[in-house]
């Protein structure tokens, strides 16, 4: 019996793709690759691979429509691979659903790491909702206490910077979007991107030791803010 886990390469470039291939095989992965998005919508129904790397650019059917037909019906972990400058395209396939992206050119740790963070938060059992405290380095996060310290100090945040912090740390590893996050502090009908920048000021001025190099929270820039798995 085969237990690894199955990745779905969806790339037109020769070189990823065979880049990519060998990073996977060589880290326990089965690789599974198509060249086109008919083809990936067909092998995804077919093989239900555990998580697809998916280019933006592909030959025939464009990679955001492949991203939203997949998602018609099927919650598989996708990561999307754009070319450097493509902001509105990685927000656009974040909003359709992505799990994530990685921007060309990229590292070998890079990619490795965002693969087991998607399949992580994919798996069943995996729920930091249901765990009382979170902790990132010598941050700790009291969900039950509503407490933060860091290094054993406590730190004020007023209650809108708890939220988005708590939002932050609930997806740990993954990058929310500045509409994501604004719509589940302030609601739906606001787009309260500047006040998200004055809040994340506060922020990282309370809990990083250098807020201009931020350890904790990462920007990523046109597309919103990622809190690390470890720093
Ligand atoms: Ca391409």
């Amino acid at each position: 019996m085969n237990n690894k886990q199955q990745i779905l390469i969806v790339e037109d470039e020769k070189g990823i793709s065979n880049f990519m291939t060998s990073v996977l095989t060589s880290n326990d992965y089965q690789v599974l690759k198509c060249q086109n998005g008919k083809e990936a919508v067909s092998l995804t129904a077919a093989n239900s691979p555990d998580l697809i790397l998916l280019d933006l650019g592909l030959p025939d059917i464009d990679g955001l429509e492949v991203l939203s037909r997949i998602r018609q019906w099927s919650d598989v972990p996708v990561i999307v691979v754009t070319a450097r400058g493509d902001e509105t395209e990685k927000v656009k396939a974040l909003d359709l659903g992505a799990d994530d992206y990685v921007t060309k050119p990229f590292g070998t740790l890079e990619l490795l790491a965002r693969i087991r963070t998607a399949i992580r938060h994919q798996q069943k059992g995996y729920n930091p909702l249901e765990t009382d405290k979170i902790s990132i380095g010598e941050l700790v996060i009291d969900l039950v206490k509503r407490k933060i310290t860091m290094n054993g100090e406590m730190v004020h945040l007023t209650p809108i910077e708890y939220k988005i912090l708590v939002l932050l740390a609930k997806n740990i590893g993954r990058v929310l979007t500045l509409d994501y996050i604004c719509k589940e502090i302030w609601g739906p009908y606001t787009n309260e991107h500047n006040a998200l920048r004055v809040n994340m000021a506060n922020i990282r001025r309370k809990i990083e030791v250098n807020p201009a190099e931020p350890k904790y929270i990462h920007t990523e820039v046109g597309v919103g803010y990622r809190m690390m798995e470890e720093v």
